[in-house]
């Protein structure tokens, strides 16, 4: 069944929303390269609604009521937010759920070298890509170094106008006849994943490394750090400069790391444009570590959703077990991910019927997986049938996909994670065309339903 192109039934009203939303969506990706920028992007907007820390209100013991807005950031890596509904939270909770971790390359943690008169930085790839497309670029280092002594130092460069990039180099075609008879997967292997910093020398003759002497100065100067800093390092390397406008016609937006951070943008906004004291607990769950398998502390495969659910039940009421299962098993979630954009360029790897096109809104993806949907959380027709109705009832634009042809690959998301308590889950997103490319293009019609469906969603699901 053909749905319909989102752009064609737009009012004046629509376009408006939709320019501030695109707008805002792009200061967004340029003030959050790295899932740590995002939680900070994420606070700002929470508390200037008036969300405040949970922690805080742990700490005083103070009790907290519907309509009450909380955070928490966890580890700064990742970030909840709750807006209390009228229901006890054991009726459930309307989760939106998306992932603030984008494909990249990190510093690994003795990164510094010189050789022949050039200094680099080793970088160790963090996410599925393909790593040919990484060369030649301009690209930017977003981090943090932790110190001995307790601080941490904030780096970024490469994204002002005055700043200098980095990249790694590639091989000149003139010399590449045995690099361009090589399978893609290699063409560029990972230890070729070489940041280029600098070139120029101390002025030393007994200096046995004069150039990366050089580097160590400036950050010990810029930055007041040395080089075994590095060690409690997390620096990443992502491409430099903003997200733009994409087509004559603006109707598009090039930018880093749309996977996952159009829906994570989506998420906020349309939490934070609601006003109302909510019937049902609404939350927005921001996670890391998605693009590695939803691992570690800060992935979804922590524990950090479940035990703020239950610390809001005890500052609700009172605490107990069964009223935490209670309310994880009543829960219904969007796990909002990126779906893989019908390409006509690549029509081969898609199926037209249940492919997801740039402009036709908000995707719902039944299963992701591989293979016979391996991995896959195969989400119930009931659901899936509810949420038709509240779509529809919410003028929203929306499209049904899978990742591309059966056996041709597939995908996965934080959504099996979730229904483990036994919620209704299902993966709704924005279509992306060249997902985990250093610059990837949605359409702001896409975002814009996006933004309309999870509202929609978190009031009436
Ligand atoms: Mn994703
Ligand atoms: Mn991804």
């Amino acid at each position: 069944m053909e749905r319909k192109v989102a752009w064609t039934t737009y009012s004046e009203e629509d376009f408006t929303k939709l320019d501030r939303i695109a707008a805002d969506y792009k200061a967004f990706l340029d003030n959050g390269k790295t899932e740590r920028e995002c939680v900070r992007e994420a606070v700002k907007k929470a508390e200037a609604k008036g969300y405040r820390e949970l922690a805080c209100a742990i700490e005083k013991g103070e009790k907290l009521n519907p309509g009450d807005c909380v955070y928490v950031n966890w580890m700064g890596k990742a970030i909840m937010m709750f807006k209390l509904g009228r229901q006890p939270i054991e009726k459930g909770i309307n989760i939106v759920g998306a992932h603030i971790d984008s494909p990249r390359m990190d510093l690994k943690q003795n990164p510094l070298y010189e050789d022949t008169g050039i200094a680099y930085l080793d970088t160790h790839y963090y996410g599925g890509i393909k790593k040919y497309q990484w060369v030649t670029l301009p690209l930017a280092l977003h981090g943090v170094v932790a110190k001995k002594d307790g601080t941490v130092v904030d780096v970024v460069v490469g994204e002002d106008p005055a700043d200098p990039v980095v990249g790694i180099s590639d091989l000149l075609i003139h010399l590449s006849a045995d690099k361009m008879g090589k399978k893609a997967s290699v063409v560029i292997e990972g230890e070729e994943l070489n940041v280029i910093i600098g070139s120029k020398p101390v002025k030393d003759e007994e200096a046995k490394e004069p150039v990366k002497d050089a580097m160590l100065a400036i950050l010990k100067d810029k930055y007041g750090i040395e080089e075994e800093d590095f060690l409690s390092a997390e620096i990443e390397v992502v491409p430099a400069g903003p997200a733009r406008d994409f087509g004559l016609d603006r109707s598009m937006i090039l930018g880093y790391g749309h996977d996952d951070r159009v829906c994570a943008y989506a998420q906020i906004d349309a939490i934070l444009s609601i006003d109302e004291i909510p019937e049902k607990t609404i939350c927005c769950i921001l996670a890391d570590k998605e693009e590695i398998g939803s691992v570690g502390a800060t992935g979804m495969t922590g524990k950090y959703f479940e035990n703020a659910v239950a610390e809001l039940i005890n500052l609700t009421g009172d605490y107990c077990d069964l009223k935490l299962r209670r309310a994880l098993t009543a829960s219904r979630m969007l796990s909002c991910d990126v779906s893989a954009g019908y390409d006509p360029n690549f029509a081969g790897v898609f199926e037209r019927k249940n492919s997801a096109y740039l402009g036709k809104g908000v995707c719902f993806n039944k299963y992701t997986g591989s293979r016979g949907k391996g991995g896959s959380n195969d989400a119930n027709a009931e659901y899936l049938g509810a949420l038709r109705k509240l779509m529809d009832d919410a003028n929203v634009n929306f499209q049904t996909a899978e990742l591309g042809k059966v056996d041709q690959g597939g995908g996965g998301t934080i959504a099996y994670i979730c229904a483990v308590y036994g919620m209704e889950v299902i993966d709704s997103g924005v279509a992306v065309l060249s997902m985990h490319a250093p610059w990837e293009i949605i359409s702001k019609a896409d975002l814009y339903e996006a933004v309309k469906a999870y509202r929609a969603f978190m009031l009436n699901a």
